[in-house]
């Protein structure tokens, strides 16, 4: 099976929207951003044994490559639009290519986004994943944080963290799905991020590890926090999770990666309307300290026991 056939075959669709004058099967894809919105760009790439465990089911990981990118999108406050795909593959494995689109398209949907080009080439597997989005109104940025913002989760964090290293000792079928699922069905938190503007000041979303992610937020914007280390506890199963595999369930939820919820700095003046919305949209956020003048964390109670050398992940 030849480059031409995988694509025709498993990623070629008549367009789903209007915004799409041309799609997949031209040298370029040719899109109509709406008029007056600003576009909204980010760039992802996953490679397996780093991103992804090899053998991963195929499918799970196409919805979490366009997840990882869409979530981009929702934590500037943005509506996802497209997207396009550069797949490098040791093989033309046409079973894996057709779970790996079909997860692919189905995460795309779900968010309203829509593929209309890529590349396939063959090397070592790597996916690399442009999402576009629009915004007719100001981005939600990191670097706008003021002191006295309280700073809100969209959700727990954690989970992925957790099945990851349950998956060092244990096999996926002995992994609680609602751990599991967190690793391998992240979910863009669009309508959140877009529930945000106007009412958030700055949001982020959490992929690196909250405690990382959380720094990027206060370094860009020039003001500090202070935590409540007692904000995050353990759900059953988290906590089952760390005491089988002898760890802190503190240091999954603080500084393990690959959450995508959202952190939002909104001012107190807003926060209650902010949290009634994400309660209404099925989520349960949580509120996890406040922004300060002094640079750099501190902890309202005793800080967290934590690893201090993994506050989130760094390539190089
Ligand atoms: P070119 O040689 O002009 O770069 P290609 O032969 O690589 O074009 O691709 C043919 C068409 O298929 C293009 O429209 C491209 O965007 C699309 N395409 C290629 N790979 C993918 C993919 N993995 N997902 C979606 N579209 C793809
Ligand atoms: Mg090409």
């Amino acid at each position: 099976m030849g480059e031409f056939d995988l694509i025709a075959r498993h990623f070629s669709r008549p367009a789903q929207s209007d915004s799409v004058e041309v799609g997949i099967g031209d040298d370029a894809a040719v899109l109509r951003p709406t008029p007056s919105a600003s576009l909204v760009v980010s760039t992802d790439t996953l490679v397996e044994g780093r991103h992804f465990r090899s053998g991963v089911d195929p499918e799970a990981l196409g919805w979490k490559a366009a997840m990882v990118n869409l979530s981009d999108i929702a934590a500037m406050g943005g509506f996802p639009r497209w997207l396009t795909l550069a797949l490098t593959l040791p093989e033309a494995d046409d079973h894996w290519v057709a779970g790996f689109a079909a997860g692919f398209r189905a995460a795309a949907t779900s968010c309203q986004a829509e593929l209309v080009g890529g590349d396939i080439t063959r090397g070592p597997l790597t996916i690399g994943v442009t999402a576009l989005g629009e915004c007719l109104d100001a981005p939600l940025t990191r670097s706008a944080a003021r002191l006295g913002d309280v700073l809100v989760l969209t959700g727990a964090t954690g989970g992925a963290a957790a099945a990851l290293a349950l998956l060092e000792s244990v096999t996926e079928e002995d992994i609680p799905p609602s751990l599991l699922h967190r690793l391998d069905r992240p979910v863009a938190r669009v309508a959140a991020g877009r529930a945000a503007r106007g009412l958030a000041h700055a949001a982020i979303d959490v992929s690196d590890g909250l405690l990382a992610d959380l720094r990027h937020v206060l370094d860009a914007s020039g003001v500090g926090a202070r935590l409540n280390a007692n904000a995050l506890t353990p759900d059953t199963d988290l906590q089952a999770a760390a005491t089988r595999t002898g760890s802190v369930a503190a240091q999954w939820m603080w500084a393990g990666g690959d959450d995508y919820e959202l952190l939002v700095a909104v001012p107190p003046t807003h926060a209650r309307t902010l949290l009634e919305i994400w309660r209404e949209q099925g989520l349960q956020p949580i509120e996890i300290g406040r922004v300060t003048e002094a640079s750099g964390l501190h902890w309202a109670g005793d800080a967290p026991t934590m690893d201090p050398v993994s506050s989130g992940y760094q390539h190089f």
